[in-house]
């Protein structure tokens, strides 16, 4: 099954706003396993939106179109669609109500120009956009079906994974049996060395396909399975998940394809702990990624930006002597840091990071991509020294970040598998 995507709108075509939406859908669909040979991107241009609706219709079986469902004159998608499928608009009853009914909801009157987005081209099956007031469409044109969705990338996302994606599948479950894949986040491992550990996939289980996906700083690995059994296809998945779990232990921290703050959350929640986090060279990214996470104040307590020595040592009470003898980035540090933290906010865990982001600042002894990790728990408290290869400063803020948030991570399984063993 050929895929295509487009996305529309003179802002997107100029530069001035970047097309996330064609990458999102990019990357579900070929989640999906579905092959998407092309992005276009075309303006608020009538005749090139007819041929490239029309040269889509010949050449693939699904395109997912964005933006231009809106209620102003430059919005000229569904007209377009109209025009290249040989249909005339029509007023579809089922999107006038939706639309009706989102202004009601907000107790706003509904503008007359909005009645415009009810008018679909003929025979289009409408799909009703449960946050915003552009209904989402449907239509085969040619060999093609075509989903029409509005530009808005929280609205595309929602309406993507309630119905489209779910009508993808299923189209391509019908030409192609049965298709599931599962996602384990692994990090702490370089994505060459990932390749080579898995490479006896295929040979092991021979339903299942591997896909690699780096995301810094972390990997996903994609486990795809394609059959006609969906139990026995289940199974397989498993089976090859485990396989993979065992082959990367502890690297593997995610096996539901989720964030690392997620898991997190989760496992400090199960042991009814929380976290307090002093952040210098992170500058909050720690404290912004928990935050992300709804539900995160059941056990995210205080955050402190201590990004000044003095800072450190009035807010975290980080010994001034400590700073004077080793300097800021230094296990010492971090560890007094951790225990500062854990000590003001009265939280289970007390995190710290204290590093060299570059690319300025670095030195023969503390190079750029040093960073100094404490983690303060109620056992004790610890103080750890990284080295990352890396020179851009976004790149050693996430790694630094997220090294931290695996140690605590790590702290908790252990922390569950005594309890379980005891
Ligand atoms: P409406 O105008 O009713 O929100 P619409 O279907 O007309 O719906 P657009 O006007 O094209 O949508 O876009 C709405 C918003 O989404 C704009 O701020 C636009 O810049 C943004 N947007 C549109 N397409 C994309 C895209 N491909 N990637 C990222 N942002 C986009
Ligand atoms: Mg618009």
């Amino acid at each position: 099954m050929i895929a295509e995507i487009v996305a529309t709108g003179e802002e997107l075509r100029l530069g001035s706003v970047v097309d996330t939406n064609s990458a999102y859908i990019a990357r579900e669909l070929t989640d999906l396993g579905i092959h998407v040979t092309r992005h276009s991107c075309v303006g608020d241009d009538m005749d090139t939106l007819v041929s490239l609706f029309i040269e889509i219709s010949n050449r693939a079986d699904v395109a997912v179109v964005t933006g231009g469902l809106g209620p102003t004159e430059d919005d000229l998608t569904a007209a377009a669609a109209a025009t290249a499928a040989g249909v005339e608009l029509k007023l579809d009853l089922r999107a006038l109500e939706a639309i009706e009914n989102f202004f009601k909801a907000r107790k706003r009157s509904m503008p007359s120009s909005n009645r415009k987005q009810a008018m679909l081209p003929k025979g289009a099956e409408c799909i009703i956009n449960p946050i915003g007031t552009a209904p989402a469409f449907l239509m085969k044109m040619g060999r093609c079906r075509f989903f029409f969705l509005p530009g808005a990338p929280l609205e595309v996302k929602r309406i993507m994974s309630d119905v489209i994606l779910p009508k993808i599948a299923d189209l391509w479950g019908k030409d192609r049996s049965v298709f599931l894949t599962k996602t384990l986040c692994v990090f702490g491992i370089t994505e060459a060395e990932t390749g080579e550990r898995l490479e006896a996939v295929g040979g092991k289980f021979p339903g299942v396909r591997v896909g690699l996906r780096a995301v810094f700083p972390i990997i996903q690995i994609k486990l795809y399975a394609k059959g006609t059994d969906d139990t026995a296809l289940q199974r397989q998945l498993e089976d090859a998940s485990g396989w993979v779990l065992n082959k990367f232990g502890n690297k593997v921290f995610s096996v539901d394809g989720n964030a690392m703050e997620v898991e997190i959350g989760n496992l400090l929640r199960q042991n009814k702990a929380t976290l307090g986090v002093a952040e210098s060279c992170t500058g909050g990214l720690i404290s912004d990624w928990i935050t992300n996470v709804s539900g995160s104040s059941d056990y995210f307590l205080l955050s402190a930006v201590t990004y000044s020595n003095d800072a450190k040592v009035r807010i975290l009470g980080v010994s001034a002597d400590t700073i004077e003898k080793y300097g800021a980035v230094h296990e010492e540090t971090a560890k007094q840091m951790a225990a500062g933290v854990r000590r003001i906010s009265g939280a289970t865990y007390g995190l710290s990071t204290s590093g060299i982001a570059g690319p300025t600042g670095g030195t023969p002894e503390k190079p750029v991509g040093t960073v100094c990790i404490g983690l303060a728990t109620p056992e004790g408290v610890r103080g750890m020294q990284y080295n990352f290869p890396y020179q851009e400063r976004w790149r050693n803020k996430s790694i630094f970040a997220i090294t931290a948030l695996d140690l605590l991570r790590r702290e908790l399984l252990m922390k569950q598998d005594k309890v379980h063993i005891s």
